[in-house]
């Protein structure tokens, strides 16, 4: 499998430093609010990624951390008066609920940075005593950009013509205002009670050292891969490069990937804009996971891509083409064992394969997909055989390895609304009850807002309309 290294700017082989294992650190989210879908561009991004490796026969590690220390979640927690952990508990949970809704893996771990100041600390120290980092007059700690000979390496930056040497307290810049930057920053008035003791006194790590000292933490001091969205590229990947590399003296990580951002009428989705839109959001207009998850997957990741309601749109009649599809297929297998696959789904998975071991070519692996759809219904139309049928279904199920679009065997495939839900639970109530008249009531009255009821011996189901 190749990928792009934003470090070398080359199309590379990705293969693990050891153990058939990807070690793989994505920055998280930061949880100061419900993380957004431009968010979630580059979490089914690195889903895409980790499904990947794993369809190559490759293990995955993958560590992402939880952001629950920094301006944001700070001031949030602050204006609502409740304790920090109280304040981020909320958006975590939310965070891994709308995992789960995008049908995104599990990472092998979430590490939070408020569970490793220690960690943090030992790490700016080191940066001191290795003479790349200072303490400033008010007690924070600074990186010192011109004392690593590497720095701007990821980002290739020019010094000669953009280097302002200013100091940069906040944690996010641009290249044009490249200073050295906070590795800790000290107490002030607006912190409240948070804050923690350190040997320059009372503060808080800078965002950068986290993610420098939880990734070598658990993945070591040089590990395989590294991913986030572009805009984390500079100054934030630049700057963990900087601290792990001057502390070890060892190359921090190999391959560097980042997606192109999610936009709206071509400008970036972000909070700051306004111009986002939440998965609960999306869900509440009726939109399920699966159809958000089909259209933030199917672009090229290293194209920006732009966000309408009409992909949408498109994504609900994709996916029910696939589903009819699958359907008639599980319906013909009937539980037959697989046979031989025939030649067209052969010939679709070789193709599936190669797309994906292209840098990710997510559009080009859907047009496989969809040439298998098209050959396996022409195909049923004549004389296919369960135990083909059957062959045809894994060449779907090992597809969908890598998409996770289909749901097999998840019994909702559409997001119900809390206020569908609500109707149904009445309706499961009435009907153990016997309440038969009450029970056709509140299916009519799921039916008038778009869903239809289906009873079966486990219970009743919902399709949306
Ligand atoms: P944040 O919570 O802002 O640190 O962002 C979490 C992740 O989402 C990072 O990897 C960002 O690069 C990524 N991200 C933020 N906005 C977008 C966007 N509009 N499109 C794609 N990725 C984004
Ligand atoms: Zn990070």
């Amino acid at each position: 499998m190749k990928v792009f290294n934003s470090l070398t700017r080359c199309e590379e082989p990705l293969k693990p430093l050891a153990d058939n294992t990807v070690r793989f650190y994505t920055c998280g989210p930061t949880v100061y609010n419900f993380a957004h879908i431009g968010n979630f561009r580059a979490y089914t991004f690195e889903d895409i990624l980790r499904r990947v490796i794993q369809f190559n026969g490759m293990k995955v590690k993958q560590v992402m951390n939880l952001t629950d220390v920094d301006d944001k979640t700070i001031r949030g927690a602050n204006a609502a008066g409740v304790p920090l952990t109280d304040y981020t508990k909320t958006y975590k949970d939310a965070f891994f609920a709308d995992l789960k809704k995008l049908n995104i893996e599990s990472a092998e771990m979430y590490p939070a940075a408020t569970d490793h100041i220690p960690e943090m600390i030992d790490l700016v120290q080191s940066l001191i005593d290795k003479g790349v980092a200072y303490k400033s007059d008010d007690g924070s700690v600074y990186f010192s950009v011109t004392k690593f000979p590497g720095y701007g390496k990821l980002a290739h930056i020019d010094f000669d013509n953009q280097r302002t040497g200013a100091r940069c307290a906040a944690d996010e810049y641009d290249k044009e205002n490249v200073g050295d930057f906070a590795l800790w920053k000290a107490w002030e008035e607006s912190d409240g009670p948070v804050g923690w003791d350190s040997p320059w006194g009372r503060g808080r790590p800078g965002w950068h050292i986290e993610c420098s000292a939880m990734s070598m933490k658990y993945l070591g001091e040089t590990f395989d891969l590294h991913t986030g969205g572009i805009d984390n590229l500079f100054p934030h990947h630049e700057n963990e490069i900087a601290q792990a590399e001057a502390s070890t003296g060892k190359e921090f990580v190999k391959t560097w990937m980042h997606c192109a951002h999610l936009k709206v009428n071509g400008e970036k989705m972000s909070k700051s804009a306004g111009n986002f839109f939440t998965l609960r959001d999306l869900i509440e207009k009726g939109w399920s996971g699966r159809e958000i998850r089909y259209v933030l997957v199917n672009a090229h990741y290293r194209q920006g891509l732009n966000f309408a309601f009409s992909a949408l749109e498109d994504a609900r009649k994709s996916l029910s083409r696939i589903d009819t599809c699958v359907e008639a297929l599980e319906k013909l297998a009937a539980q037959t064992a697989a046979a031989d696959a025939p030649e067209f789904a052969v010939k679709a998975l070789e193709d599936f394969s190669v797309a994906v071991n292209d840098d990710l070519n997510i559009p080009k692996a859907f047009a496989a997909l969809f040439e298998l759809v098209r050959h396996a219904n022409a195909w049923m139309q004549g004389d296919a055989q369960p135990a083909q049928a059957a062959a045809v279904l894994d060449v779907f199920k090992r597809m969908d390895s890598v998409l996770g679009v289909i749901f097999f065997g998840k019994a909702e495939k559409a997001d119900v609304p809390a206020e569908i839900q609500s109707l149904l639970d009445q309706r499961a109530e009435a009907r153990k009850a016997k309440n038969w008249a009450e029970s056709d009531r509140l299916r009519d009255e799921i039916a008038v807002a778009g869903w239809i009821v289906k009873d079966s011996k486990d219970g009743q189901s919902v399709t949306k309309k």
